[in-house]
């Protein structure tokens, strides 16, 4: 296993200007999840899975020819594509966007769609790590130094058994050492864990060398290597089902307060907006 990580003295950005800002993507494969329903909430596309069929859409990538671009899209991911257009067209062109948010589930409910449930980045970690066929390699690409080699202990000790092919931290300054290791590990599944919208810019961005890598998915987890290696808590179970999870959240990283105005405005949008949640075809 590659866990060798690339400190810097003073963690900053680790990817250069990301290619992403520029606006043409049409180059880019259409989604191969079209059999899946699909809506769309204030014009952000997703799929209203639950977490068992978002994990055997997986297991189904893993066992394709060709790079899968998932996406855990959260509420303030919905904000930020209302103007972040090059981000909003990644998330169009993915091929499946998972609802990581308890607001988009609601928001479909409302508008008298069928939503099951959310499917959260460290879930869908979890579920792929510990039920994925036999031989499936995984690569954990982010979060601060050390962080991501603390995860996979944990998830071994807890989970069992997998096979990590490699380990980068997100601030290793050299995105092209980070390329380099992901085509010498082969992973099948990438998970990328750099924040939005840098970590779904980066597989964007990179899908052709990802793909002749082998990698079969791509996905941006957030905070999930944070959670697993429990530098972050999550909130406690009774507060996730209760819808609460975010608030929990506010209340441990208050530095969040400014992001998470996203939320109250996402709300306001939904409930006041002519265009809440739609059902689509593709
Ligand atoms: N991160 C990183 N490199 C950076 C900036 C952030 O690896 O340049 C990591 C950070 O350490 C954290 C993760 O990205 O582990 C995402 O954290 P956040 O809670 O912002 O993600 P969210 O779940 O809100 O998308």
């Amino acid at each position: 296993m590659d866990t060798q990580t690339t400190v810097t003295q003073e963690p900053q950005l680790a990817l250069p200007e990301p290619a992403y800002l520029r606006t043409a993507r049409e180059e880019v494969p259409v989604a191969a999840a079209s059999e899946l329903p699909r809506y769309r909430v204030l014009d952000i596309p997703f799929n209203p899975v639950d977490r068992e069929t978002a994990t055997q859409e997986c297991f189904s990538a893993i066992d394709s020819e060709r790079f899968h671009l998932l996406v855990t899209l959260g509420t303030e991911m919905v904000m930020n594509a209302q103007v972040n257009h090059t981000f909003k067209a990644i998330v169009e062109q993915a091929d499946l966007v998972v609802p990581d948010g308890i607001g988009l589930v609601l928001a479909a409910r409302l508008a008298g769609l069928e939503a099951p449930e959310r499917v959260t980045g460290v879930e869908l970690v979890h579920d792929l790590v510990s039920s994925s066929p036999e031989g499936t390699r995984f690569f954990f690409y982010g979060s601060s130094p050390g962080v991501a080699e603390m995860a996979v202990e944990n998830m071994k000790e807890k989970i069992g058994p997998f096979e990590c092919v490699g380990i980068k931290d997100g601030y290793v300054q050299d995105l092209e050492e980070v390329l380099t290791a992901i085509e010498q590990a082969r992973p099948h599944v990438l998970f990328v864990a750099l924040g939005s919208p840098r970590q779904e810019a980066f597989l964007a961005d990179h899908r052709e060398r990802l793909e002749k890598a082998g990698v079969r998915i791509g996905v941006g987890v957030g905070g999930s290597f944070d959670v697993y290696a429990g530098t972050v808590e999550r909130a406690p179970q009774i507060a996730q089902r209760l819808h609460f999870e975010w608030l929990y959240r506010l209340w441990k990283q208050p530095s969040r307060w400014r992001r998470m105005l996203a939320l109250p405005k996402f709300a306001i949008r939904v409930l006041l907006g002519p265009k809440r949640a739609v059902r689509v075809d593709r």
